[in-house]
């Protein structure tokens, strides 16, 4: 499987795009400003959103989405695209987005009873199938409720902890999973640790003390980061003492699970 990183800034710029994967061809995993960067044909391939949160930066191309592939997949004689996220996740995308004044309600749309975008509800810890690839919701620590996510490979998981602050209960569930890849996100610099408390993010120095809780030495993937702050955030990040290889993760970036 093949995990195309469409965006993982932490904010926009020209050449930042906030947090999108595309998993294979199908499944993307949260809608951030990435998405908009593939050919509508490639979009029109999408079937499934996961998504970790209801932040703007992680769903504003759900709507967006619908509207550009609307045609072309009931052309195609394509179901609805399926969006997955917590219950009050989809609450809040129904009554802030797809409200008529925000954006039209695509799930209703372009015929009630064949709409592009439909709701699916998941709960914590919830293992799903999508397109053959498995996802476990994993928990994540943030300001609304949230999630992380992580794909299983025969040989070792992909994991995304999502927006998330200090999280034990997710390193008590990776202890049991062989971790081949984990994106973490390191939204804020050590003099914004305040911030990054206030707002339930890791700045390096909480970061370190996260993946003090990770054994072995595993492919860690910083994401996150504002336009701008990178080298200031990887240099303190490089000054943690950890057993991981930790390296800031780039849009276009391709990380494979088998
Ligand atoms: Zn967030
Ligand atoms: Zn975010």
């Amino acid at each position: 499987m093949k995990i195309r990183v469409l965006g993982c800034s932490g904010a926009i710029a020209e050449g930042s795009r906030t947090t999108s994967f595309l998993v294979d061809h199908d499944v993307l995993v949260d809608a951030g400003t990435g998405v908009g960067d593939l050919p509508l044909e490639a979009l029109a391939q999408i079937d499934h959103i996961l998504i970790s949160h209801s932040h703007l930066d992680h769903v504003l191309a759900i709507g967006l989405l619908a509207d550009s592939v609307m045609r072309l997949r009931a052309a195609q004689g394509r179901g609805p695209i399926q969006v997955h996220a917590l219950p009050e996740t989809l609450e809040a995308l129904r009554k802030h987005i797809f409200n008529g004044v925000i954006w039209p309600d695509f799930t209703r749309l372009p015929h009630v009873d064949k709409p592009v975008l439909q709701l699916v509800p998941f709960a914590m810890g919830e293992r799903l199938s999508l397109g053959g690839k498995t996802f476990e919701v994993l928990s994540a620590i943030h300001t609304v409720p949230a999630v992380g996510f992580a794909l299983q490979g025969r040989e070792g998981w992909w994991v995304y902890t999502g927006d998330t602050g200090p999280n034990p209960a997710l390193w008590a569930r990776l202890s049991t999973m062989n971790v081949a890849h984990l994106v973490i996100e390191t939204a804020f610099g050590d003099e914004q640790s305040e911030l990054a408390g206030l707002s339930q993010h890791l700045c390096p120095k909480k970061l370190g003390r996260e993946l003090s809780q990770l054994e072995g030495c595993v492919n860690v993937h910083i994401t996150h980061i504002k336009p701008g702050e990178v080298d200031a955030v990887m240099a303190e990040v490089a000054a943690l003492s950890t057993t991981h290889r930790v390296s800031a993760l780039r849009a276009g970036q391709v990380l494979q699970v088998e």
